[in-house]
């Protein structure tokens, strides 16, 4: 497709926004208790706030009270449904859910009618990605509780054509980045808002473990809020960097060079130790274990903090076990 083709293209994709995507939606269950117990249970959520007389449901349901399940929603539009095929029809046949954005209104809660309308807010230009290229359709959902306004739920789409796979074992497949010691480098960490602070203490050489203010639970990953009383308010601790495995897993296949032993070039490529670390303050980690054969790595073992020197732009937080 050229440049003009592709404007071209994009306008009359665009026709489509603030067109309706659903109308008059009707939740196929009122908020209840069941259904919040299940999602709690699911996403091991303890907050006190969704159990007893006074429950809510915790706000990240708000879609769920809205999805049609598997016999599906019959108010999906006309209009919807002509965007889909217009994409299909040049050649952008694949969908992936790439992202959605909740605002919270109002509470819900067991006995709330759930209601909802959704319109097409956006479509995107042309973009190519990884996956390929295609255009990224945003919906906004908004959603009613008895009538009321209760959230809003975007939910964006990419629709594309699949980039076309190498053959196994071409040579056009591009070489992955590789660090200085000549391994392809290892995936960067997501770094967002929630977990910046964590981040910012590796640099330090500190492994920082949140704290709720209100109940002094410690957590970690880092999260915005306490599972256990559900308080926003937080400060952190600084691990000892004393632990034992918890758990462990030993990865043996798909052979990944980005993740076998830094230490010893002779097991690259080979199997590699994934742990679970409880450290002494009480809560767990994923990481690595260094200073022990992947072999040797055991229940019980015991292991210490250490900052592993990856490339020039990253430095890991593992654990070194005591051999023997
Ligand atoms: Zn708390």
């Amino acid at each position: 497709m050229t440049g003009g083709e592709s404007d071209r293209f994009h306008e009359r994709l665009r026709a489509f926004e603030g067109r309706p995507a659903a109308t008059a939606g009707r939740g196929k269950d009122a908020v209840n208790e069941a259904m919040i117990r299940h999602w709690c249970e699911a996403m091991g959520d303890t907050s006190p706030a969704y159990t007893g007389p006074d429950a809510i449901a915790p706000p990240t349901m708000l879609q769920a009270w809205t999805m049609g399940g598997l016999s599906g929603h019959t108010d999906r539009s006309s209009a919807y449904d002509e965007l889909l095929a217009l994409l299909d029809d040049q050649g952008c046949t694949s969908v992936v859910a790439t992202d959605c954005e909740q605002e919270y209104l109002r509470p819900l809660r067991p006995g709330d009618e759930v209601t909802f309308d959704a319109v097409i807010e956006s479509v995107s230009p042309r973009k190519t990605t990884k996956l390929g290229t295609g255009h990224f359709v945003t919906t906004r959902m908004n959603v009613r509780a008895n009538g009321e306004p209760a959230g809003i739920h975007r939910f964006r789409i990419l629709k594309y054509a699949p980039a076309a796979r190498p053959e196994r074992g071409r040579e056009a497949r591009p070489l992955p980045e590789r660090g200085h010691s000549g391994a392809p480098s290892r995936p960067r960490p997501v770094i967002n808002r929630d977990n910046q602070g964590f981040w910012d203490g590796v640099r330090e050489h500190k492994l920082l473990i949140q704290r709720c203010t209100a109940c002094a639970t410690p957590r970690f990953p880092w999260l915005p809020g306490c599972n256990a009383c559900s308080s926003p308010d937080w400060d952190t601790v600084e691990a000892s960097g004393a632990g034992t495995v918890f758990s462990y897993v030993v990865m043996h296949h798909p052979p990944f060079p980005a993740f076998t032993a830094h230490e010893d070039p002779a097991e690259a490529g080979g199997p590699y130790a994934v742990a679970l670390v409880e450290l002494a303050e009480g809560v767990r980690m994923i990481s690595n274990i260094t200073g022990v054969p992947y072999d040797k790595v055991r229940i019980g073992l015991p292991v210490q903090l250490e900052f592993l020197r990856v490339d020039d732009s990253l430095e890991l937080p593992v654990f070194r076990g005591e051999a023997g």
